[in-house]
């Protein structure tokens, strides 16, 4: 699986993005202290927050989560936090919090599939997963 938003960012090494501070380094960005002579170079989770253009979309619905939405959004919290402790490039790019759902839109399919997969863990409930032809879009549905 290729995101295009990696392939067509490839910097030279080392580099910084300049947004949020991580480092390019033996092929992937990662959390590393900045090194003295580093490129510029916006990494693929910041560039795909500047064109809005998430790779995942979770919508999170139903009576369930209108009673429970505290404790589930701090599960959605908690997932994100543990993928990208490893893995700086899984952000949640945004919440929208609507009436009778919550869209959570994510910088990489995998982050997206992982909130789903947690939440459909913890609370049961209809998960449906669907990717784009191509992968690099899913679209994630919880329901209870
Ligand atoms: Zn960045």
């Amino acid at each position: 699986m290729h995101d295009p938003y990696h392939a067509r960012s490839k910097p030279p090494e080392p580099a910084v993005c300049p947004q949020c501070g991580i480092v390019f380094h033996e092929g992937r960005w990662q959390r590393l202290p900045r090194p003295a002579a580093a490129h510029d170079h916006v990494c693929p989770a910041c560039r795909r927050t500047e064109d809005h253009f998430p790779a995942g979309y979770v919508t999170l619905s139903g009576k369930f989560l209108t009673i429970h939405r505290e404790e589930i959004m701090q599960l959605v919290r908690n997932e994100e936090t543990n993928e990208n402790s490893g893995h700086p490039l899984q952000r949640i790019m945004g919440i929208e919090d609507q009436q009778d759902k919550i869209v959570i839109t994510t910088t990489d399919v995998h982050l997206a599939r992982r909130i789903g997969e947690a939440v459909h863990h913890a609370y049961r409930g209809d998960l449906d997963v669907k990717y784009s032809p191509d992968e690099y879009l899913v679209r994630v549905s919880w329901e209870r």
